[in-house]
């Protein structure tokens, strides 16, 4: 038995930052926008939890600059890659442009948002699950997702895939896409003791993989680290056995790590590839966010390309374009395309201990180039301009 409810001129499915920061600014431009989310906020969420000082500009245009500032964040003011062998660069947050970074809990961040977004107008379902969108030839016209045990229909003439890696409705859609198995396991906790230095998020190198520890709020540092399925498999999938064993091979990590206390529920998460996806996988459904493309994590800046892209297709919606699903494809791959690709190179150099130690040294030996590779992850990147 289902249900179908009032219509909406905008469907999102998935309140991260994607989801959210879109639904703010479409809501703030008098579009009726409903937000599906399957979890019920505040939750943890696997990241890295670094938010790079350009999402300041994000909080204040949404309204919550005050409320990411009252939650007690911590100032992040560099990021120090280690190479295993403990050798070390340093990046300073302000090579980012303005104000240092933040350290502050997906559960916080995300909550903000969201309650943000309802003050906005915005009518948000949480605890429901999209299973898939509603096709009319070929046309996304809305989602169908089950709550409590209810199946509920809702229309409108746009849906949005915010639902991150897991790009529910764009899966559905293609169901035939064949799957790979993930390659990737990312782990996250909160720990308590540990010697991260005060200000900085470090990076560690080991073999397979790579982590970030960085202060958020309350004395509570989180770490994170990805490394490969195979690994994590010899280790019996035991994520303290795995950070043990590999992440602390970094004889940086060695150090910051050997008193730390575990704070929290370890998370964690798999994956097939990194990347971009079609922005507009269907008419009537456009994606942002990880659904979109998913930037590699240490660039620190999947989050900024989430309110990006957020921003982007509310300003798409808003202009009343007649080809919303041509418009946002070209100015999505205008703005990003570039920033992904360079982003890839630096992944396959990370996965690789000597590689990465050769590029951690090249970086160490000139400033020129490490502010070059820095600007790259994030804006349009024309090799031909000069740096700053
Ligand atoms: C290991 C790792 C470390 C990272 N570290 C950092 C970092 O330090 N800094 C940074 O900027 N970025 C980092 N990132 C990237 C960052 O986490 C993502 O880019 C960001 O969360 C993307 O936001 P989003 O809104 O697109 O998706 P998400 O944040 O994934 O949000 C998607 C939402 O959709 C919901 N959802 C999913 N399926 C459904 C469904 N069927 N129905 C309803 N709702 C659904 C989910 O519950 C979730 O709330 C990291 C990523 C990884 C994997």
């Amino acid at each position: 038995m289902h249900k179908s409810l009032r219509d909406f001129d905008v469907i999102i499915a998935g309140a991260g930052p994607a989801g959210s920061s879109a639904a703010i600014h479409l809501a703030r431009n008098d579009r009726r926008v409903l937000l599906v989310e399957q979890k019920k906020f505040p939750r943890a969420k696997l990241c890295g939890e670094f938010i790079s000082p350009e999402c300041r500009r994000h909080f204040e245009n949404l309204g919550v600059a005050n409320a990411m500032t009252n939650s007690d964040p911590t100032s992040i003011t560099e990021t120090v890659f280690y190479s295993s062998g403990g050798h070390h660069v340093t990046i300073p947050s302000s090579w980012f442009g303005g104000p240092p970074a933040l350290g502050l809990s997906r559960a916080v961040m995300d909550d903000v948002l969201l309650r943000r977004a309802r003050e906005c107008g915005v009518e948000v379902i949480e605890g429901a699950t999209i299973t898939e969108p509603i096709l009319d030839n070929e046309i996304v016209r809305g989602v169908k997702l089950k709550i409590n045990g209810d199946e509920q229909h809702h229309t409108a003439p746009i849906t949005i895939d915010a639902t991150g890696r897991a790009r529910i409705l764009t899966r559905k859609l293609h169901a035939g896409e064949p799957k790979s198995k993930p390659k990737l396991i990312a782990f996250k906790v909160h720990l308590r003791n540990t010697r991260v230095a005060p200000g900085a998020c470090e990076i560690y190198f080991y073999r397979d993989g790579y982590g970030g520890l960085s202060s958020v709020e309350g004395d509570i540092s989180n770490l994170c680290f990805i490394i490969s399925a195979e690994q994590v498999k010899r280790y019996h999938s035991n994520p303290d056995l795995v950070m043990r064993e590999m992440v602390m091979k970094n004889r940086r990590a060695a150090y910051t790590l050997a008193h730390a206390q575990t704070e929290s529920e370890w998370l964690s998460a798999s994956w097939e590839r990194f990347g971009r996806q079609q922005p507009s996988p269907a008419k009537g459904l456009l994606a942002i966010g990880d659904s979109a493309a998913f930037i590699d994590p240490f660039t620190g800046s999947g989050m900024l390309l989430a309110f990006e892209s957020g921003e982007l297709v509310a300003d798409v919606i808003n202009r009343h374009s007649k080809e919303v699903e041509a418009d946002y494809t070209a100015e999505y791959l205008r703005k990003f395309e570039s920033r992904l690709r360079i982003s890839g190179w630096l992944r396959r150099a990370a996965f690789k201990p000597r590689l990465a130690g050769i590029g951690i040294a090249l970086c160490g030996a000139s400033k020129h180039f490490r502010s070059r590779i820095v600007r790259a992850t994030r804006s349009s990147f024309n090799p031909a301009s000069r740096s700053v």
